[in-house]
């Protein structure tokens, strides 16, 4: 008992040292993965030690090698960081360790499970009798949505993939936009469907609704999914929802949406119009590690018709207690697993219906004023239309670019990654944490200044 407590006070305090340090250390790591197994020692101990002296070794020796994530001048990727609510509440998770699958037997976990699915369908607009099932990230929403989905149109088809498999089975056509994210093309991998169909796009990456209207058939008879996207990770962009679904529905399509980060657009009323018509779709993949910024690893499938989710991914054994109405376990595709809504709950919670409104808001004004910061430096382009959290420069040619980019690292201010977007190298930015304030932004304008000055 006294070693397990002092184990968590040195967690605690290391936790809060950590959380303390965010503000002003260098954003990226300063050691290697050499450096970091050095300190931590290769031996396998012979013997048991004391778990507080397990801890503290942990935290000492990994601090040089952690990037600060979390911090307010992290725009690599698309990351989100921790509200504070959300990171407490993952530290009860830890120590309760309800393992999540049955209602009978983790009745706290189905319950905020439940309030916190019905917030989210209210917040994002979808649906309210939809299915909430929560993944371990939008990889697996968007695979868990696809599995519902695959087999949902093959049904229809007359044929149940669950029983017979897919070999012999019609073929399913999937069309997906040409600027979709990779783990659609993964999660099809996944779901033996090959790859998509790809359908043109503008060149801020939004599907082009007439392209997808040519691709698709006249009748219904072909099994099909149309994949559709809310939040480019180049430009932040969303496809045209209204058009695109209707064109889809009229040919008997399945439509799902992945919203990794910019489902969250429909929670603000100022960004709503970019979700718009995204209702109609049946299916829909986000993350509330990323906007939401909960720990990880947590993301979201819902899907309209609850039916075919639990079809798809519900499970029975003989040794489990399971619920007539249904059991978490049904909505995902894992059967052990943490208890991820409880951390979703309490974002929500702590931020209320205001405050979620106002993190997106602020996340988008900070891509702005980002946009309009570097469009100022001699030499330097916006490439995308800032309509939501992500920003693309280019500094001249992409050499120069990439000196920006590699100076900006060294400076350590910032952590910024480089992407390839229409053939050049391109400075990508995602406001993604909560935390980032307007001194973060200017803080980093300078950075980049001084970067693109030397360069
Ligand atoms: C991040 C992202 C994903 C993958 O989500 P993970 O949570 O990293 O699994 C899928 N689609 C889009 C658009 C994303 O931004």
């Amino acid at each position: 008992m006294e070693a397990r407590e002092a184990a968590l006070r040195q967690a605690y305090s290391h936790a809060l040292r950590w959380l303390a340090s965010l503000p002003e250390r260098p954003v990226p790591a300063r050691a290697s993965v050499d450096e970091i197994v050095r300190a931590l020692g290769v031996a396998l101990p012979d013997g048991p030690s004391p778990p507080a002296d397990v801890v503290d070794l942990l935290a000492t020796a990994c601090e040089p090698g952690l990037t600060a994530f979390p911090g307010s001048r992290f725009y690599g990727f698309v990351v989100g960081g921790t509200e504070p609510a959300a990171l407490a509440a993952d530290w009860l998770v830890s120590a309760w360790d309800q393992n999540c699958v049955m209602r009978a037997v983790t009745p706290a976990y189905t319950a905020a499970e439940e309030i916190a699915g019905a917030w989210l369908l209210d917040l994002l607009g979808l649906p309210g009798d939809s299915s909430v099932g929560f993944t371990t990230g939008a990889t697996m929403a968007n695979f868990t949505c696809l599995c519902a989905a695959r087999d949902a149109v093959l049904r229809g088809a007359g044929w149940n993939v669950a029983h017979d498999g897919l070999v012999g089975g019609p073929p399913v056509r999937v069309l997906a936009g040409e600027s979709r994210h990779m783990a659609i093309d993964l999660a099809l991998r996944y779901l033996g469907l090959g790859r998509p169909e790809l359908v043109a796009a503008d060149d801020q990456g939004r599907m082009r609704p007439e392209a997808l209207r040519n691709a698709l058939p006249a009748g219904g008879q072909v099994p099909t999914l149309v994949v559709l996207q809310a939040g480019d990770i180049h430009s932040g962009a969303f496809d045209p929802f209204g058009e695109c679904v209707r064109a889809a529905r009229e040919a008997g399509a399945w439509v799902h949406v992945d919203g990794a980060f910019g489902l969250w657009a429909a929670a603000s009323p100022r960004y709503d119009r970019l979700t718009a018509g995204c209702a109609d779709a049946d299916s829909w993949a986000t993350d509330a590690h990323k906007t939401l910024n909960v720990p990880y690893d947590c993301g979201l499938a819902i899907v309209r018709d609850g039916s075919a989710l639990r079809a798809a991914m519900g499970q029975r054994g003989d040794y489990l207690i399971q619920h007539e109405h249904g059991d978490p376990i049904d909505k995902v595709p894992e059967l052990s697993r943490r208890g991820r809504a409880f951390t979703v709950w309490a974002a929500l919670r702590s931020l209320g219906r205001s405050g979620v409104a106002g993190l997106v808001e602020r996340l988008c004004r900070h891509a702005s004023a980002f946009a309009s910061g570097i469009a100022a430096i001699e030499g330097a382009t916006i490439l995308n239309d800032v309509a939501f959290t992500q920003v693309c420069a280019g500094f001249g040619d992409d050499e120069r670019t990439d000196r920006v980019l590699a100076r900006l690292l060294d400076d350590g201010t910032a952590w910024i990654s480089g992407s390839t977007w229409h053939g050049r190298r391109v400075m990508r930015i995602s406001v993604s944490n909560w935390s980032t304030t307007d001194e973060d932004v200017s803080r980093t304008l300078d950075a980049i200044r001084r970067a693109a000055a030397d360069a």
